[in-house]
């Protein structure tokens, strides 16, 4: 028999034990290994009943991700035969689920006569993720087994449950005890199940059973998930298999279940949830760098500048247990910083979210000072103090001096170039920048900004201490603005010129929010504050300047004083925590446009959407043309994590994939024609993107040649 299932025997018990690493993926080779473990033990008389489990930590991680789109995937045997194989079993098999079974991995336990489950083990089914529905029979199984209630909850949400929640909702039959050896434990579950003459046990003969469903359950389930799945395919025909398993006899039940896992499978949806799902096994993959270059330790951590971005990083690595030391010159300003620290535990600790002795302990790795002879030892220094070229270098020289050979010494700068940064110091392979997002301790962006000179290993290890604070890391290259600020510009230049073209803020809000945005681009402006842009274009005034509109109204804002939420106004007026729209945003608007010769028009929302997205698109190719970007992927990720793009569009450069390239490139070139000088100097096309549809290819095959 296959090696990827290795089979032994306790008595009269069979053991069928699957040996494929890393998750026990259920492609081609183990399905065949599982059939045929499974034939073996059938045809053995001396066999009375069959134990699945497996050699891993994981029982079954589910489908094989490397099988995606192959014709392998759906090769005979397929998974809905082997498990249909298995339930028709004329000896009881039983799943010993000594870890995580997830997916078709659930689908495999569900699919036995009994389950035993590890008390460690997490059970689920997270296809939704994928943009699809569990094909492999968990939509009808699960209704059968634990109620249509948990199941179309773990089948809409993807979040699976512990081993002690499944016992309870009736799909795991008995969990092991803490500290037992799990397969003795699970043969001798077995024993007792054959001692009792327990009978076969198949979902083919069970309905679901509704009696304590809530009357009008699935209407009013459809619209607790409706805000959060809004844009989504899936979940309905999550919500509508489970509805088929109450309706259908099983057979008739996975019938109608394959029928709407293949209408997912060709969606939009599908494609662009999947296509994150590799974005982010592909993004620690960065050119020239070897992924086996040794890391170094990072034990301690320093902050400089304990403002609004210095205490949120501060915070993500003493979440992490790391002890972080917090520099701010100015005395006041720290003991600020620390005090918002606390605030934000405290806030957390009321939501129940952390308890007295957790604050105390991790206010407990959080050391303020004033001095810079207390930074000697620490293995990595971010630097968050004011945008300023001239501090920064200066906070650098001085860092040089003080920090210890080895040292990791980043700056978390938005706009400024590293290059010019790490040249304060005598060691720039030492430099990096670690570009934080905004609140810095919630958003699970981090830019990784590679200078010219930065050494492998500080790459290596800034990846990995994103992954020890739990961010989502992106390496790009040093431009103005990176990836993200880089390309928003382009976003917020075309949203502020539309308003003075004669949209109001709340329609440029309402049709980026219709497109699936988190949050309109001038709700994100006044969140982001006023005076914030405002220094940002005051550093471009030169290279702006030959554009009399560019963002006037902005800078008509900032004029006023309205920097947004922090002032209660700016593109909108703020009543505590409620937005109105400001009649005079429109009339100062108006007046403008008079003044600067732009004529005001009615304007489609497909216009609003097209101008600020794709001018977004054409600089992400412009971007990964440069090479700041490795691939059209990483810039997607910037999107989903950084800025609210919605995960069911997959980033901005899948959308432009899926929306097809040829359709932005004349979308770009008609605005081009039709707003005369702004369109003439913004709106010429990359030559990338010129050359991709010259050559019948998107963005994702521009990351194959790279
Ligand atoms: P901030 O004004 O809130 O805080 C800066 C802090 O640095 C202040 O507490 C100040 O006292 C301190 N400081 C100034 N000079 C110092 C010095 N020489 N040594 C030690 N401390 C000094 O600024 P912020 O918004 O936290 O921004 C900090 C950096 O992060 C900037 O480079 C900014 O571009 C970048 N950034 C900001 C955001 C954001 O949304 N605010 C997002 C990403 C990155």
């Amino acid at each position: 028999m296959s090696e990827l299932v290795t089979y032994s025997q306790s008595g009269k018990i069979g053991i069928l034990t699957l040996n494929s690493p890393p998750v026990n993926g259920l492609g081609l080779p183990l399905r065949r290994a599982i059939k045929a473990g499974y034939e073996n033990a059938l045809a053995d008389d001396g066999v009375q009943a069959i134990i699945i489990t497996s050699a891993g930590k994981l029982f079954c991680g589910g489908a094989d991700i490397s099988e995606f789109g192959s014709p392998d995937a759906i090769a005979e045997p397929h998974l809905p035969m082997v498990l249909e194989q298995l339930e028709k079993s004329p000896k009881p098999v039983i799943a010993a689920i000594n870890g995580a079974a997830l997916g078709g991995g659930l689908e495999l336990a569900l699919a036995c006569d009994y389950r035993f489950a590890h008390p460690k083990a997490k059970l689920g089914l997270p296809e939704v993720h994928l943009g699809i529905l569990p094909g492999g029979g968990g939509t009808q199984r699960l209704p059968r087994l634990a109620g249509a209630e948990t199941a179309v909850k773990m089948i809409t949400s993807g979040i699976p449950v512990s081993a002690a929640q499944a016992l309870q909702a009736g799909f795991v039959d008995e969990v092991a005890s803490d500290d037992g050896d799990f397969l003795t434990e699970a043969v001798e579950y077995v024993k007792e199940l054959l001692a009792i003459d327990a009978p076969l046990r198949s979902c083919a003969d069970m309905e679901v059973d509704t009696s304590k469903l809530p009357e009008n359950f699935f209407a009013e389930f459809r619209n607790s998930i409706a805000r959060q799945t809004r844009g989504y395919y899936a979940p309905e025909r999550c919500i509508q298999a489970v509805e088929a398993a109450i309706e259908l006899p099983l057979a008739e039940g996975l019938k109608r279940e394959q029928e709407l896992f293949l209408e997912c499978v060709q969606t939009p949806q599908a494609r662009a949830q999947q296509h994150l799902f590799f974005a982010e096994r592909a993004n620690t993959k960065v050119p020239g760098v070897d992924p086996k270059t040794p890391a170094r330790p990072i034990n301690s951590v320093a902050v400089i500048g304990s403002g609004t971005m210095g205490g949120g990083i501060a915070m993500n690595f003493i979440n992490a247990g790391i002890p972080t030391t917090l520099l701010d010159l100015n005395g006041e300003a720290l003991d600020r910083g620390i005090g918002v620290i606390r605030t934000n535990y405290e806030i957390s600790a009321k939501k129940g979210k952390l308890s007295v002795e957790q604050i105390k302990q991790r206010m407990g790795l959080l050391k303020g000072t004033t001095s810079y002879d207390d930074l000697k030892e620490v293995d990595l220094v971010i630097e968050a103090v004011f945008e300023d070229m001239a501090i920064k270098k200066q906070v650098f020289e001085t860092l040089d001096k003080v920090c210890k050979p080895g040292a990791i010494l980043a700056t978390n700068t938005s706009t400024l170039d590293v290059n010019e940064i790490a040249s304060a110091t005598s060691r720039p392979e030492d430099v990096i920048g670690l570009h934080f997002f905004s609140p810095a301790n919630v958003m699970k962006l981090l830019e990784i900004v590679r200078g010219a000179r930065t050494a492998d290993d500080v790459i290596v290890t800034s990846l990995q201490m994103a992954k020890a604070i739990r961010k989502v890391p992106v390496v790009v290259g040093v431009c103005f603005g990176f990836v993200g600020n880089r390309m928003v510009e382009c976003y917020g230049r075309e949203g502020a010129r539309m308003v003075l073209e004669g949209a109001s803020p709340a329609q440029i809000d309402r049709a980026l929010t219709e497109f699936g945005m988190a949050m309109g681009f001038c709700s994100m402006a006044d969140l982001a504050g006023g005076d914030v842009g405002y220094l940002v274009r005051e550093s471009r005034r030169d290279e702006l300047a030959h554009d009399p509109t560019y963002a006037v109204i902005a800078d008509k804002l900032y004029e006023l004083g309205r920097y947004g939420q922090k002032t209660g106004r700016g593109f909108y007026i703020y009543e505590g925590r409620e937005q109105k729209e400001d009649p005079e945003v429109v009339q100062l608007a108006s007046d403008l446009a008079a003044e600067l010769g732009v004529e005001q028009r009615e304007i489609s929302d497909q216009e609003i959407v097209e101008r600020m997205i794709f001018s977004m698109i054409n600089e992400g190719a412009r971007i990964l043309e440069e090479g700041i970007a490795s691939r059209s992927s990483d810039i997607d990720l910037v999107y989903l994590y950084g800025y609210g793009f919605p995960a069911w569009r997959g980033g901005p450069m899948q959308y432009a994939d899926e929306t097809g390239l040829a359709y932005i490139l004349a979308a770009l070139q008609s605005y081009r024609e039709r707003l005369g000088e702004h369109g003439k100097h913004w709106f010429q096309p990359a030559p990338l993107l010129e050359k991709l549809v010259a050559d019948n290819k998107n963005f994702n095959d521009f990351a194959g040649l790279t």
